[in-house]
């Protein structure tokens, strides 16, 4: 069961692929995730859902990912270090919303940083950055994010109306399967105290 808190910070982050985003309008899936899911399939025999995200990132890149209580974000990469920090109070909140800050520094591992740049990434949700490049970088780990733990096709085979048991297939929280449905044009935009 996710806390209502967790689903706050969640309906913060896919905000900002809908409304907070207006002039970054674009697609809602990267091809890059799928192609990433079956490298691990090649090699790993686990099953497809729930997308094994922290073995992709352990097991199949190499990266290290911990959980830091006093993380004053929701996430950090810190790409020289091949680590992924992932903020053990959120984590502890909603386990869907640990999988979605894992996939969201894997989003900016394939994205932006495995073509050399080794800069840290600090992602919060609370907060939205005004400087649009920023946000640019922002949405595209969140749309990868989200296409790596819930892929089009699978979602697609999957959705029968309603958010919460779909997510129980997929691991995630029971709001985030809410704007993934809506993002497929087959729910309504989502509130808050619907989930
Ligand atoms: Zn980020």
């Amino acid at each position: 069961m996710v806390s209502e808190k967790s689903d706050i910070g969640n309906l913060l982050i896919f905000d900002r692929l809908t409304r907070d985003n207006p002039d970054l309008a674009g697609p809602v899936t990267d091809p890059r995730a799928g192609v990433l899911r079956q490298r691990y399939h090649q090699l790993f025999d686990d099953p497809e859902l729930p997308v094994p995200v922290e073995a992709i990132a352990e097991d199949l890149l190499g990266l290290i990912v911990e959980e830091d209580e006093d993380l004053h974000v929701s996430g950090m990469l810190l790409p020289a270090e091949r680590r992924i920090i992932v903020n053990g109070r959120e984590a502890r909140e909603s386990p869907g919303r640990r999988r979605f800050t894992i996939a969201h520094e894997l989003g900016h591992w394939i994205c932006q940083c495995e073509n050399g740049n080794a800069k840290p990434v600090y992602c919060r949700a609370e907060e939205i950055g005004v400087d649009p490049e920023a946000r640019a970088l922002e949405r595209e780990a969140n749309v990868f994010a989200a296409e790596l733990l819930m892929p089009e096709e699978a979602v697609r085979e999957r959705w029968n109306g309603d958010a919460m048991t779909c997510a129980l297939s997929f691991g995630v929280s029971a709001l985030a399967m809410a704007y993934r449905g809506h993002s497929f044009e087959l729910a309504p935009r989502p509130l808050p105290q619907r989930c």
